[in-house]
């Protein structure tokens, strides 16, 4: 096989690309002068040794000295709400609207609807653990803040149906921020204002 399909193989495990793109992305590379690619051969060798993920939040963050949690589940936040989001961009969104002070919980994923195991798809039982040590320091809501189409209302069914017991054991409440935004809403898209409304009208 020759580096051309190699290459080509390992764009198709890339979400969403099929065999005539990988090539295109190979045949891009090619094109490119020495130093592009020299750069991004670095960028991605360098991914997995500067980014980690937070054993709080399970998000992607820059590594800085010896802690497992990221800045936010250490600094700044308020440990009486945590708000669940599908993933990585999503968290960047709310994050940037500024309107949430909270703890975050990153799923890494969602549920596609006819899913036989849906627990192999999402974080459900570090969830479910997160929400028990939670409670241990006044976690007292939790956000479930997934975009509006019909996978994510699958998810949000799934999780909400999963936690209850749990929330309903330890006096936590389940509020929803989906109902602020309109059909069709993803997350990682919308705007402050919007992120704003919905999460002062969650219910
Ligand atoms: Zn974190």
């Amino acid at each position: 096989m020759s580096n051309i399909d190699s290459l080509a193989e390992a764009f198709m495990k890339f979400p969403g690309i099929g065999t005539r793109q990988a090539k295109r992305f190979v045949y891009f590379l090619l094109a490119q002068d020495p130093y592009f690619v020299d750069t991004l051969s670095r960028e991605i060798a360098e991914l997995k040794k500067t980014i980690v993920q937070c054993s709080g939040c399970f998000r992607f963050y820059p590594r800085a000295g010896t802690s497992t949690l990221c800045n936010v589940c250490i600094d700044d936040a308020d440990s009486a709400t945590l708000m669940v989001v599908e993933k990585d961009t999503d968290f960047e969104s709310v994050r940037r609207s500024g309107g949430y002070a909270g703890h975050y919980f990153i799923l890494g994923g969602t549920i596609p609807v006819l899913e036989r195991d849906p627990a192999s798809k999402i974080r459900i039982h570090e969830l479910l653990t997160r929400v028990e040590n939670g409670a241990k320091d006044g976690l007292s809501e939790i956000i479930l803040a997934m975009s509006v189409n019909p996978e994510s209302d699958f998810t949000r069914d799934y999780i909400t149906k999963a936690i209850t017991p749990l929330a309903e054991q330890l006096g936590i409440a389940i509020t929803t921020l989906g109902r602020g935004l309109s059909t069709g809403t993803e997350l990682e898209y919308s705007d402050g204002d919007t992120l704003r409304h919905a999460l002062k009208n969650r219910k």
